[in-house]
């Protein structure tokens, strides 16, 4: 039977973030990295989540590419679909949440869907529209100091509004605690209206598997990983995919040696960073020094390979948010972010390539997507997760290689040890 469920994820930990939900539900699940090939075999499972890395992409790429991802989708025979963006709807009033979605909506030949990137297992909630990160608005946390997508607007109806023509509307938490009928009949009203994007409400996982058994049907669903929490048990609910669920997550063991990459600067990575600097070697990259041509990679390669004996070592180029402005005040924003990522892929594949590293936990979206395009990796399985919306994961070519892919605000304090750990 080939997949139900084709996913389109604007970046390769939000790829990783959905797998990993969608595992726990019992779907067998491979991430692939980039728009496979034409005739690539499509792999024997329930769903396949496409990684792009299209999130701060001019609009009009990231529309292509997911389009393109689609259409490999479509043609593997996936009859359901996703596009996956970040908890915290990260986007510019340039797009791309809206110019992606519409592209989609219009490729399916779809009028209607709808924008949840609620995940409160991670305390990104929505109420009336307003998204939450934690007890604050996201307006008001930290990832309105974020080095790309600077989130100054927690009303998500009026964020997608500026990203799209069309017409957005909501549906509200009263709606949501009347059960998946209740919202089943807000959805057709809202369609009567002609909106074709409804922001939903939710605040527990309840209410996310009433709202998976609403949206079952719908040919595109657009959200974070947690809206995809009760898709599995409705399409199980509709026969559309089998019902076992046990081995899921099974993955083989990687033996090798290890390293830690840091390029996210959010809160919950200096945080971890910190944490591991309590106890264990690390090395911070100054992008100034980049910038000015020095060998910085080098330096960083060096001080890894004189420690490595005595276990895993931190390199990061992470930095709290004045240094980083100061930093973008002078390279540029993109520029800046960058020549990290330029270093940090080299760091990653120099020690896969000459010094047997096997295991690898990166911390940051884009900074995961430069390692992994590094490495040439083509696709993951996924396997158990970490913590909450990090799974670990083997790369599915040679070599064989145990990466934990790690969102910036994703993962308790003490992630990167926990996930060394996980990943033996
Ligand atoms: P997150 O998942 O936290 O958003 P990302 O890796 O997606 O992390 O984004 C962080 C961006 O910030 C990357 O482009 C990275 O190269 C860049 N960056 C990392 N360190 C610095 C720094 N010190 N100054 C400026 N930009 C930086």
């Amino acid at each position: 039977m080939p997949p139900i469920l084709g996913c389109v994820a604007d970046d390769f930990t939000g790829a990783t973030d959905l797998a990993n939900n969608l595992v726990r539900g019992g779907l067998r699940t491979v991430q692939l990295i980039g728009v496979p090939a034409p005739g690539t075999a499509v792999p024997d499972v329930d769903a396949v989540v496409v990684a792009l890395k299209s999130r701060t992409s001019p609009a009009a790429d990231a529309v292509r590419e997911s389009v393109t991802a689609l259409d490999w989708l479509k043609a593997a025979g996936c009859r359901r679909f996703f596009f996956k963006y970040c908890s915290t709807f990260d986007s510019t009033d340039d797009g791309n949440i809206g110019p992606v979605a519409d592209a989609l909506l219009d490729r399916l030949g779809a009028e209607f869907t709808i924008a949840c990137p609620a995940f409160p297992e991670t305390g990104r909630t929505i109420f009336k529209g307003h998204l939450f990160v934690g007890d604050t608005l996201l307006s008001d946390s930290s990832m309105r100091h974020h080095p790309l997508t600077p989130m100054t607007d927690s009303n998500l109806v009026a964020v997608l509004g500026r990203q799209t023509g069309r017409k957005v509307g909501l549906i509200q938490h009263r709606d949501i605690t009347g059960g998946a009928d209740a919202i089943r009949a807000r959805i057709d009203a809202l369609k009567a209206d002609g909106i074709s994007y409804a922001i939903v409400d939710a605040i527990d996982d309840h209410q996310l598997h009433e709202i998976g058994e609403a949206i079952a049907d719908l040919d595109l669903v657009t959200g974070g990983s947690g809206v995809a929490i009760g898709l599995p048990d409705a399409y199980r609910r509709r026969g559309l995919v089998g019902t076992t669920g046990g081995s899921a997550a099974e993955v083989p063991a990687i033996a090798g040696k290890a390293a830690v990459l840091a390029g996210s600067c959010s809160a919950a990575t200096l945080g971890q960073i910190a944490e591991w600097e309590k106890a264990r070697p690390s090395y911070n990259i100054d992008p100034m020094r980049l910038a000015n041509g020095e060998d910085v990679a080098a330096e960083a390669l060096n001080f890894i390979r004189a420690r490595m004996a005595d276990g895993p070592v931190l390199v990061y180029a992470s930095a709290p948010p004045e240094t980083v402005k100061a930093v973008q005040a002078k390279l540029g924003r993109a520029e800046a972010g960058e020549i990290v990522e330029r270093a940090m892929a080299r760091i990653a594949k120099t020690l896969v390539d000459e010094d047997g590293v096997r295991r690898l936990v990166v911390a940051g979206g884009e900074t995961s997507g430069a390692v992994v395009s590094a490495l040439g990796v083509t696709g993951l399985r996924i396997g158990a997760q970490i913590d909450p919306g990090v799974p670990g994961t083997v790369t599915l070519n040679e070599p064989s290689i145990a990466l934990a892919l790690k969102s910036g605000n994703f993962g308790g304090p003490d992630f990167f040890a926990k996930a060394l750990a996980a990943m033996l």
